[in-house]
């Protein structure tokens, strides 16, 4: 199994590895700093250098079968032994952190003021994203609230936490029921989870910033139905 760095430090934007496997489009390593698509955000793009010679990765996945993280490339990869230098697009990446703990914040916010749970979300390069709710109704009126309260708790530069929670605790956690934690799966001991401090906080293998205060302004930018008991926000961020 690849040693995943960037779920112990989101911030490092480059590693040596060594080449495990390559099937000609997908290259798995002995450790990386590109996280894997999933949970909502996109996978990690960049490049692979070896001696003289570099490739870029387009993406990086997870194998549905051997759950491995491949790295897909865009030209001939590394021969399976090399040492290979993993450098992430990291402007990409690090707008992908700011999004991730936007959305996060969000869901926390409307939890805390409306009651709602999230039943989905997904996230765009660029610092697009979406989120869905359990909500009844949906208004221009309440994304200007929802917008105006979520910029006051993040420009209060909260520090964001990253804990290996037991299995147990976690399952007692008040916080954590609300977010369906009974349904990560049981081999999953202990569990990764986000804390955003007073905000939110939720089980996670996605990338993080350090604190609220990196996250910058959002706007609202959407706000539609997509069905009685469910409402969708759109949300931009400023360029970092
Ligand atoms: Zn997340």
């Amino acid at each position: 199994m690849t040693d995943d760095l960037f779920s112990r430090d989101a911030y490092l934007a480059t590693c040596e590895a060594t080449v495990l496997a390559t099937d000609g489009v997908g290259v798995v390593l002995d450790r990386t700093v590109f996280y894997a698509r999933g949970g909502g955000q996109p996978g990690d793009s960049g490049i692979l250098r070896w001696g003289e010679r570099t490739v870029v990765v387009t993406d990086t996945v997870r194998d549905r079968e051997s759950v491995e993280i491949v790295h897909l490339v865009d030209g001939a990869p590394p021969p399976v032994g090399a040492t290979v230098t993993c450098e992430l697009d990291w402007a990409r990446r690090y707008t992908h952190m700011r999004t991730h703990t936007a959305l996060h914040a969000l869901s926390g916010v409307i939890f805390r003021d409306h009651g709602a749970k999230v039943t989905g979300g997904n996230m765009e390069s660029g610092g697009l994203a979406r989120m869905d709710f359990e909500l009844e109704s949906m208004s221009a009126e309440l994304g200007r609230d929802v917008e105006a309260e979520l910029n006051r708790m993040l420009a209060e530069d909260r520090p964001v936490h990253v804990l290996l929670v037991p299995r147990a605790d976690a399952l007692a956690d008040p916080d954590l029921i609300r977010t369906k934690i009974n349904l990560v799966p049981a081999a999953i001991d202990p569990i990764r989870v986000i804390d955003i401090e007073g905000i939110d906080k939720q089980a996670d293998g996605g990338t993080h910033v350090h604190s609220t205060g990196e996250i910058g302004p959002v706007h609202v930018v959407k706000t539609e139905s997509k069905g009685k008991a469910n409402k969708r926000m759109r949300i931009q961020l400023d360029p970092s």
